[in-house]
């Protein structure tokens, strides 16, 4: 049997004022609880914010009286987040605490700018505080592996969620090198970690001398801000025999969105505090429950620079069936792609980041690769640089085609005389990659 989420308890006190409340939580009273909160934000939103007003118009709420209605509203953009930032907001400029500048993908080339009152990031900070209680308990001990210098950073926020439960946060930072973060996990006895995909893989294949292996005893991982890929979470439960799970948020979203229960079988979101949606990236309709398409949030509790239908670029889908941990909250799928990271090839078909990490990562030793794509000859030549660390075979650039081999997309057009591979470029660990968005780098001639 799963620990039933505890988001579940956490959202049903937000809403009725009572975490214990006997009668528990429904779907219906979810539904009400966010009709009435979308209701508030696009007041807000209308009143306050001059930009909401050109683009939903001021009699907005008014024609809000169901989910459907709120379905015909505009979506906000990335673009928008770049090129209207201040006219988003909600207060005064005096009444932020924190600024996070993002660097966009988008066409302006102009970073995104997202804006948190005090009152936003305690709202985090209790998400956090909440969501981690799935996998800690008092007593535990965190070590934080995600950028936490600044006060409102991703990491400062989270150590303060865990001491409210009187777990010990570690915070540490981003990995550069693997060593020097073991010997801290071993002297401060760290017992959970939160991190990156692959900079935790890179702890988990680097080598120790035999007599420091066992001062490591790891419970619990979890990580965040990417695509985690089946064979790397394999690999951390071999390595550490710990349990993995998997978060998901982004900056726009308060950082936090949703965590796995026990079940590890999809995230439970943050309902009262965001409304998910899940539409056709082509249309913008929204999707019948359980089909893929991009995922879309409202906020429903952000006071500074409230989002409505933000698209996220993300593609995932709502799992219909319930979850083996008896919940009423919602679970949406691991997302793996992004929209724009499903790349079109030459001879058909599509190569997406993770298509490649699911082979790549399948190789042990593997912690870390760049894929990109140019033109040769009329034909798309891939290449593959790959970052490796511990005991790597002798014939590692055999066993990384043969995986490229293994992904039909990429054998089919090989086959047709579209594709190629460059020869594969290894690079050993010495110091990790900076991490940033894992997108396959289409660098080929536009026709
Ligand atoms: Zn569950």
């Amino acid at each position: 049997m799963y620990k039933k989420t505890p988001l579940e308890s956490w959202i049903l006190g937000k809403i009725t004022g009572n975490p214990g409340d006997p009668a528990g939580l429904t779907r219906s009273m979810i539904e009400e609880y966010q009709i009435r909160k979308l209701k508030e934000t696009l007041a807000l939103a209308t009143e306050k914010s001059p930009f909401y007003q050109r683009r939903l118009g001021r009699g907005a709420v008014e024609k809000v009286r169901s989910f459907k209605d709120f379905q015909q509203l505009p979506f906000t953009t990335t673009g928008d987040l770049s090129r209207n930032p201040l006219q988003m907001l909600c207060v005064s400029q005096d009444s932020i605490n924190r600024v996070v500048t993002l660097n966009s993908s988008g066409t302006t080339g102009q970073p995104k700018r997202v804006f948190f009152t005090a009152g936003d990031q305690e709202l985090t900070r209790d998400f956090f505080h909440h969501g981690m209680s799935t996998l800690v308990e008092p007593g535990d001990r965190v070590l934080i592996l995600l950028p936490g210098a600044l006060p409102g950073s991703v990491g400062d926020l989270l150590a303060d969620g865990l001491r409210r439960m009187q777990v010990v946060p570690v915070p540490h930072g981003l990995v550069q090198n693997p060593e020097t973060v073991l010997e801290i996990m071993a002297k401060e006895r760290v017992d959970s970690l939160v991190g990156i995909p692959t900079q935790v893989l890179a702890l988990a294949y680097h080598e120790r001398a035999e007599q420091e292996k066992d001062k490591i005893c790891l419970k619990n991982v979890l990580l965040s801000t990417d695509h985690v890929p089946a064979v790397l979470a394999k690999h951390l439960q071999e390595a550490w025999g710990c349990r993995v799970f998997n978060h998901y948020g982004m900056t726009e979203m308060g950082l936090g969105g949703g965590v796995e229960c026990e079940a590890l079988a999809g995230y439970h979101l943050r309902e009262a505090d965001l409304l998910f949606e899940v539409v056709d990236p082509e249309s913008g309709e929204v999707l019948p429950e359980g089909e893929e398409g991009e995922v879309v949030f409202t906020t429903l509790t952000r006071q500074g620079m409230p989002l409505i239908r933000y698209r996220t670029g993300d593609l995932a889908r709502f799992i219909p069936e319930p979850c083996p941990c008896g919940t009423v909250l919602m679970r949406l799928s691991p997302v793996k792609d992004r929209v724009k990271g499903r790349i079109p090839l030459t001879g058909g078909g599509f190569l997406s980041m993770s298509l490649l990490d699911e082979a790549l990562f399948a190789v042990k030793g593997v912690t870390n690769f760049k894929a990109s794509l140019c033109t040769d000859n009329n034909r798309d030549r891939l290449e593959i640089t790959v970052q490796v660390a511990g005991k790597v075979p002798g014939n590692i650039t055999a066993l990384i085609e043969q995986a490229l081999f293994s992904i039909p997309v990429i054998i089919n057009n090989i086959r047709k005389g579209k594709l190629i591979l460059a020869p594969i470029g290894v690079e050993p660990l010495k110091e990790l990659w900076p991490p940033q968005k894992r997108v396959i780098r289409d660098q080929r001639d536009k026709k």
